[in-house]
């Protein structure tokens, strides 16, 4: 490994500063993804600014009755935070379904927002990865791929984005903020990840050297209707193969407002609004369940290895928006 420097930075201006001095260097969150990365030789920073000791760790009410988490926010403290457990169920359920309770106390929201694709041809530098290495060809492709994405993928990269929390501000219309040395900026999630396109190695559009600095997330009485479920390979610990994150208002039997979005499916969370649209209006029925999953799975291009996870998805959102509806008729 590499060897670098680290700095601790205590307030918001100093750590954009520090970062723009030195094109080499990058913001330390928990650390759980970029050491990991850093020790398989894929990040070499010389410099690490750690972010931890900035004043971004609270959540907040904000006045429309929306939230607003600080990016330094463990994924521990905004799983257990009542406010989002009561007002967004499905954002708690979704970061306690990641990783393990030792790494949801380190890791931060800003980090997870980042982290990068499990997809093992990334961090094997011995094979060729669009993401890693540009130009340099996709393996996954012809190779191992049962894991990665059936929608919005391209010839050049079918990775799969790893995060649980950024599915459920998917469904939420999480705005992300952040600063730059020239001045603040907002990105709305849809946004934030850029679609795969010709340039893997592009995620989002955060600007060069900017630091997150939190999520906003709107008021959405839908969202206290709400629930996250992952599908994995064992019972924990594990990334997911495919996930929903769903919130359903249904009054006289029909659909009133709905939100989805799909995690372990695209290179991004993936905001179903095809699903959405057809579920408007429609009676909340497993027939219509059923036609809204595969109006937003109609768009799915399966490799030979993933084409299970078509059905998976159909399943889960028949699943979930079911549960929803049993929940809401109690
Ligand atoms: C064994 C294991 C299992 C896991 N399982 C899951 C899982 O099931 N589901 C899941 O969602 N995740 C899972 N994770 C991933 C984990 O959630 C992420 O590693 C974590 O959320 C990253 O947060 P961090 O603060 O540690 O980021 P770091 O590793 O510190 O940083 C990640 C990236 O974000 C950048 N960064 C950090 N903070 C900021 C900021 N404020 N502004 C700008 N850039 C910033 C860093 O420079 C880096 O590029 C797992 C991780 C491990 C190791
Ligand atoms: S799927 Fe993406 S991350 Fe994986 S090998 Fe191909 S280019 Fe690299």
């Amino acid at each position: 490994m590499r060897e670098f420097g680290y700095e601790r930075a205590f307030d918001v201006s100093g750590a954009v500063a520090l970062l723009g001095a030195d094109p080499d260097a990058r913001f330390l969150g928990g650390g759980t993804n970029l050491l990991d990365l850093m020790k398989a030789g894929v990040e070499r920073p010389a410099l690490l600014i750690d972010v931890r000791e900035l004043p971004l760790d609270g959540v907040e009410l904000t006045d429309d009755g929306g939230l607003r988490i600080g990016a330094t926010v463990t994924n521990s403290d905004l799983a257990a935070h009542p406010e989002v457990r009561r007002r967004y169920p499905a954002l708690a359920q979704a970061v306690l379904a990641g990783a393990s309770g030792q790494l949801r106390n380190m890791a931060t929201v800003g980090g997870n927002l980042l982290q990068r694709t499990r997809c093992g041809y990334f961090t094997d530098l011995s094979k060729p990865c669009n993401k890693r290495a540009p130009g340099s060809g996709c393996p996954a492709l012809t190779g191992e791929h049962h894991n990665h994405a059936i929608l919005g993928t391209s010839e050049h990269c079918v990775a799969t984005h790893p995060s649980d929390m950024a599915v459920a501000l998917a469904a939420f219309d999480a705005v992300i903020s952040y600063e730059t040395a020239d001045r603040p900026g907002e990105l709305p999630i849809d946004e934030f990840y850029l679609p795969v396109g010709e340039t893997p190695h592009i995620e989002t559009a955060l600007p060069a050297g900017a630091l997150i600095t939190g999520v906003t997330l709107p008021q959405a009485p839908v969202a206290i209707h709400s629930r996250y479920r992952k599908v994995r390979e064992r019972a924990s610990y594990a990334f997911a193969i495919g996930s929903i994150a769903a919130a359903l208002d249904v009054q006289d039997d029909v659909v009133r407002e709905v939100r989805l979005a799909y995690g372990a499916v695209a290179s991004r969370p993936w905001r179903a609004r095809a699903a959405e649209q057809v579920l408007i209006g429609s009676p909340a029925s497993a027939e219509a369940f059923a036609a809204a999953a595969d109006a937003e799975l109609a768009a799915a291009e399966a490799l030979p290895e993933n084409g299970y996870k078509v059905t998976l998805m159909h399943n889960l959102v028949v699943a979930v928006l079911t549960a929803l509806t049993e929940e809401a008729a109690r």
